[in-house]
């Protein structure tokens, strides 16, 4: 998750053997990307690692010494969905020999991770397709693979739901795919601590990255919201910021955002036709930089999408155009 503005964090206390680590990123917002050190047997689980770089690697290790921690205490690294500021490090951290684990389904975006022209390429046509400008269309034809991602290969083990085989805690995975395709989160039952990874944050909400409506990532991201809300658990201790010390109405809070801008939405629409790239225009009406306006897109596309399966709105072809239409 980038591209919004969190408050810097210290280091806080959990129980039971999780340390934590607010581990530095190349950008300002969030600043900061949770890393997670669960003990287990005889070593720990740890839960992201950050971006490439050797600097990161090497402040990632002095956090470690702190914490009276070695390398080759680590004995598992699971990144909780496939962004660079989750599992960049990844390699660097496997090339010590910690094995790596992703959701199954992460085979499938390996080549997306590594290579940003493919990762963008459906986002573009999509965009095309709702009529955004060509500056917003070259920007994204544009965008290079950062150097911050690292490249990936097939994790070491590939995750499925449930218990986590050989791991001696009672930890287990839920895929809750929405902000991204693989992500997950992990429920320790002992703490009953849900690792969740950018699925659920303190004081944003995620964005939800449409490219294709084939998909509909919103109903996904709210299923998965739903999932994790059933689950008894006291405490999410997030990708970013702060520990959620009250995670049901945590939950509801961020239901309530995208209702509200679903309501927004039928609003407009009740007035008038629109294009999609109008709706954005209407959704945030400031004035955005690139990445913001890339998620603005994406993020208005996902509940035009949403609204369509709920029967609530269509679309029409008018002058060579997508018009959304309310029913
Ligand atoms: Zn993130």
């Amino acid at each position: 998750m980038y591209g919004y503005i969190l408050f810097e964090l210290k280091s806080f206390n959990l129980k039971n053997g999780i340390h934590h680590i607010p581990l530095e990123l190349p950008w300002s917002s969030p600043g900061f990307v949770n890393v997670y050190l669960i003990e287990d047997k005889d070593g720990f689980i740890m839960v992201d690692c950050g971006v490439n770089g050797d600097s990161y690697y090497s402040l990632l290790l002095e956090y470690l010494q702190k914490l009276e921690i070695h390398i080759s205490n680590i004995n598992l690294l699971i990144g909780t969905h496939m962004h660079s500021d989750h599992i960049g490090l990844s390699t660097k951290i496997r090339e010590s020999g910690v094995p790596f684990a992703l959701f199954k389904n992460s085979v499938d975006f390996i080549d997306d991770y590594n290579d940003w022209s493919l990762r963008f390429k459906n986002l573009k046509d999509y965009a095309e397709k709702h009529n955004a400008p060509n500056s917003f269309l070259n920007d994204i034809a544009s965008i290079e693979t950062p150097s911050y991602a690292g490249k990936i290969s097939k994790p070491d083990i590939l995750l499925d739901e449930g218990k986590i085989k050989d791991v001696k805690r009672n930890l287990t995975t839920i895929f809750t795919p929405g902000h991204d395709r693989t992500e997950i989160s992990l429920f320790d039952e002992s703490t009953k601590i849900i690792f969740s990874g950018d699925h659920i944050l303190p004081k944003i909400t995620p964005f939800i990255p449409t490219d294709n409506e084939n998909e509909d990532m919103l109903a996904n991201y709210t299923q998965s919201l739903d999932k994790i809300y059933e689950i008894d658990h006291e405490i999410i201790a997030p990708g970013h910021g702060d520990i959620i010390s009250k995670p049901h109405s945590r939950i509801e809070q961020m239901k309530l955002h995208h209702k509200r801008r679903t309501e927004k939405i039928l609003n407009f629409l009740k007035e008038s036709d629109f294009t999609g790239w109008e709706m954005v225009e209407n959704l945030f009406p400031r004035k955005l930089d690139a990445l913001n306006l890339r998620l603005a897109f994406q993020e208005t596309m996902a509940h035009l999408i949403y609204l369509e399966n709920k029967g609530r709105i269509k679309q029409e072809n008018k002058n060579n155009s997508i018009y959304w239409k309310i029913i």
